[in-house]
C-alpha cells in the first residue's frame, strides 16, 4: 500500500493550487493528488469560453450562495486570508499574468484558459509532486489505530492508498464531460459527511410559448427580471440571446439558481416569469414619446421598430399586439392604445419560465456538502480529525463573473494550509 502525509482527491481548480500550497509551505511533505480523468483540470479549459475568468476582484460573501439560497458567512475566512489579490500574485509567481476587464472580472493576459492549466500543471512538475491521474477514488475508510492512523482510499482499479491527513476536491455534477464527481454522495456518505440538495446553476432557462423559437439566434443587451407570482427575485442585466429553448447569456445564468431550486427541489414548483427589458436605457415615458412620434414616419408595421431594436424582434412584437395585422400595414394604422401595449412590451416582455437546461449545460452546482460539517477557518471537517474540504464540492455557489474561480483557489490554499499545520502538529 502506498503511503502518503496528504492525498488530496480531484485534480481541478481547488485540488491542483491546494497542493501547490501544501508544497510552498511544507516541501517535505509527501503529497498525491488524484485525478480520475486521464488528465487533470479539464474542466479549467472550458471556463470563460476558453479564456477563463479566473477570478473576480469584487469576491466577497454577498456573490455566494448556499443551496438554500442564503450568503454564506462561512466563506469569508477564506477569501479574507487568501485575497483575489493575493491568488493572482500567487499565480504571477509561477510566470501566469492577467488584467481586469469590466466588472472586476479577471482573465490570464494572453486570453487562454490552457494557459491557466499549464501554469498549474508545470508547476506541479516543477515541485515533483505526484500527480496520478485515471485513479477515481472508491472508497474512503477512518483508521484510528497508533501509527497507521489516518485515511485508506480504495480506487476504482484496486489499489490501495493511505495517507494522514485528506484533502476532498472534487468538484460537483455540472458538465459532467468536464469533471467527473458523480457517486461523492455515496462515496463520504458512509463518514457521515452529509450532502444538502444539489441542483444545476449558472444556466441556460427553458421558457415555453412559440415566441423564443421564432426569436433564435437573436441577441440584445437588456435586463431581465424574474418574478415568481407578483413576487420579484431577482434581476440581471447584459447580454442576453434567444434560443430554441429559451433564453441564454450571463444575466440569464445569473438567474438560474432560483428557476433550478424552484424545479429541482418543489414536487410542485411554483409558477416563474421572465421580464425582458429590451431597452433599459430608455425610461418607459422616453419611450412610449418616440412611439408615438415615429407614427408620423412613412413607414410600415414591419419597420415600424427598425432603428430602435433588432429588426425581427420588432416585427415579433407587433404580431404580439391583440387584433389581425398585416407587417404591410402602415404604420399610422396603430393605436395610441398599441403604443401603451408596445411600450409596455419592450419594457416587460413576458416569458413563461418552464424549467433549466440542466446539468449537462451548468457550470457549477448549488448545493454539496452541509457547511454546519466543517469549520470555516480551516476547511476542516469538525469531526473527522485530519480530513478537510475545498472547492465546488462544499455548499458554495458563485454569481457568474469569476467569482467560483476564485472559491476553488481560497478555499484550496486555506483547506492545505490547515492540513500542513495539522500534519506539523500530529
Ligand atoms: C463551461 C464552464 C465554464 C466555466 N467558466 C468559469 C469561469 O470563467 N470563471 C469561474 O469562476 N468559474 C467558471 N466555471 C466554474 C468553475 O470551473 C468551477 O467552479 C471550478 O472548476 C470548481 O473547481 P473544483 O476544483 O472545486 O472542481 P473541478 O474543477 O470540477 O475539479 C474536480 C476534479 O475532481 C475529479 N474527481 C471527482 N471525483 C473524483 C474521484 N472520486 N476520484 C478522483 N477524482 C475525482 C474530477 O474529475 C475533477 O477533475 C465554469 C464551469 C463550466 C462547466
Amino acid at each position: 500500500m502506498q503511503k502518503y502525509d496528504l492525498i488530496i482527491v480531484g485534480a481541478g481548480a481547488a485540488g491542483m493550487l491546494a497542493a501547490i500550497q501544501a508544497n510552498c509551505e511544507a516541501p517535505k511533505l509527501r503529497v498525491a493528488l488524484l485525478e480520475r480523468l486521464p488528465r487533470p483540470g479539464k474542466k479549467l479549459l472550458a471556463t470563460g469560453n476558453g479564456r477563463c475568468n479566473i477570478a473576480n476582484a469584487a469576491a466577497d460573501r454577498g456573490h455566494y450562495y448556499n443551496a438554500a439560497g442564503q450568503n454564506p458567512a462561512f466563506v469569508q475566512p477564506a477569501l479574507q486570508k487568501y485575497t483575489q489579490q493575493d491568488n493572482l500574485a500567487f499565480f504571477r509567481s509561477m510566470g501566469l499574468l492577467t488584467k481586469q476587464e469590466a466588472e472586476g472580472k479577471m482573465y490570464p493576459l494572453g486570453d487562454q484558459a490552457v494557459a491557466v492549466l499549464d501554469t498549474l500543471r508545470l508547476q506541479l512538475a516543477a515541485r515533483r509532486l505526484e500527480l496520478l491521474c485515471e485513479a477515481e477514488v472508491c472508497g474512503i475508510e477512518r483508521q484510528n489505530e497508533g501509527q497507521a492512523a489516518g485515511w485508506r482510499l480504495r480506487l476504482s482499479d484496486g489499489r490501495l492508498l493511505h495517507c494522514r491527513a485528506l484533502l476532498l476536491a472534487m468538484g460537483g455534477l455540472a458538465s459532467p464531460q468536464l469533471s467527473h464527481a458523480q457517486g461523492f454522495t455515496e462515496l463520504l456518505a458512509p463518514l457521515g459527511l452529509k450532502v444538502t440538495r444539489l441542483y444545476p446553476a449558472l444556466t441556460q432557462l427553458k421558457c415555453s410559448g412559440p415566441l423564443p423559437n421564432s426569436l433564435q439566434g437573436i441577441k440584445f443587451n437588456g435586463r431581465a427580471a424574474l418574478w415568481q407570482v407578483e413576487e420579484l427575485l431577482a434581476e440581471a442585466e447584459g447580454e442576453i440571446l434567444f434560443a430554441a429553448y429559451g433564453l441564454s447569456g450571463p444575466p440569464i445564468l445569473q438567474l438560474s439558481r432560483w428557476v433550478a431550486r424552484n424545479f429541482y427541489t418543489n414536487p410542485q414548483p411554483a409558477a416563474q416569469e421572465i421580464r425582458l427589458n429590451l431597452l433599459p436605457q430608455m425610461p418607459r415615458a422616453e419611450l412610449l414619446a418616440e412611439l408615438l412620434a415615429r407614427r408620423s414616419l412613412p413607414l410600415l408595421l414591419e419597420d415600424f421598430l427598425t432603428g430602435l431594436l433588432n429588426k425581427r424582434l420588432g416585427q415579433q412584437l407587433l404580431k404580439l399586439l391583440p387584433g389581425e395585422r398585416k407587417l404591410s400595414a402602415p404604420a399610422r394604422s396603430l393605436t395610441e392604445a398599441d403604443m401603451a401595449r408596445l411600450a409596455g412590451l419592450i419594457k416587460a416582455l413576458p416569458l413563461a419560465v418552464c424549467g433549466v437546461t440542466g446539468w449537462e449545460r451548468a457550470q457549477v452546482m448549488a448545493g454539496g456538502l452541509e457547511l454546519k460539517g466543517f469549520d470555516s477557518q480551516t476547511l476542516a471537517a469538525r469531526r473527522l480529525p485530519g480530513l478537510f474540504a475545498a472547492g465546488e464540492l462544499l455548499d458554495v455557489c458563485g454569481d457568474c463573473g469569476g467569482y467560483n474561480l476564485s472559491w476553488a483557489w481560497s478555499s484550496g490554499r486555506l483547506a492545505a494550509h490547515s492540513a500542513v499545520q495539522y500534519l506539523l502538529s500530529n
